[in-house]
């Protein structure tokens, strides 16, 4: 039997934009992920400038942006916890849920991957799940082979297999917020009913 698959999309999601949705849909496609699961991370009190959103905000637009997708779910399990909260526990939890025949991805952009030095416990994240990279326009594919001394062959050669190609969407939610605030067009970056949702609740002014 074919081993279960699934994903995990971790991010601020401040707001979600159609980058995290298309490049999500695309690496689920070539993982073979039965279920993708967001996961909006929760806000720490230590940087009150971020996010803009509540967290109530950003699930309720993730909620949103991935409802016609029925391989999409959202997770609030982070934003439930009492502190902002570590990718390894997120996938330990997921790992408890799904026992040990699933194997488990954790998406991120290829911007991402310079700051995985500085990752919780990163050796053990890269053993438990599968790090996988999507490309992201405007950013250099990575290059793991800086890491090798650091984390050893085997590691890397996780890394490089778990990247995956997807589509270059040039869409961030910096960009997303720069434009609402300055009253500019956003209609092909948002889910239309993520921006109704801004509208009607005021956000990002
Ligand atoms: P910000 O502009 O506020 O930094 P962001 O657009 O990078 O936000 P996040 O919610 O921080 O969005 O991103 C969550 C994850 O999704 C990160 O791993 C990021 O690299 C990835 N990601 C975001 N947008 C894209 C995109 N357009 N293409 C590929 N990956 C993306």
């Amino acid at each position: 039997m074919a081993q279960r698959r699934i994903a995990l999309f971790g991010g601020s999601f401040d707001p979600i934009h159609l980058g995290h949705t298309r490049v999500a849909r695309a690496a689920a496609e070539q993982i073979r992920a039965e279920r993708t699961i967001f996961i909006p991370a929760k806000c720490s009190p230590l940087k009150s400038f971020w996010p803009y959103a509540r967290d109530e905000d950003r699930l309720n637009m993730v909620t949103l942006a991935t409802a016609d997708d029925d391989s999409f779910a959202v997770s609030d399990c982070e934003l439930q916890r009492v502190t902002p909260s570590f990718t390894l526990d997120t996938v330990r939890l997921f790992r408890r849920e799904y026992g040990e025949d699933t194997a488990i991805h954790w998406l991120l952009g290829a911007d991402s991957t310079k700051d995985l030095v500085h990752w919780h416990r990163i050796e053990e994240l890269l053993d438990e799940c599968n790090l996988t990279t999507m490309q992201r326009a405007g950013h250099a594919p990575p290059d793991f082979n800086r890491l090798e001394s650091l984390w050893g062959a085997q590691r890397i050669a996780k890394l490089k297999r778990n990247v995956v190609q997807t589509p270059l969407v040039d869409v961030s939610s910096t960009e997303v917020r720069r434009r609402l605030a300055a009253h500019e067009d956003v209609s092909g970056m948002l889910h239309p009913d993520v921006l109704t949702y801004i509208r009607e609740h005021s956000l990002y002014q």
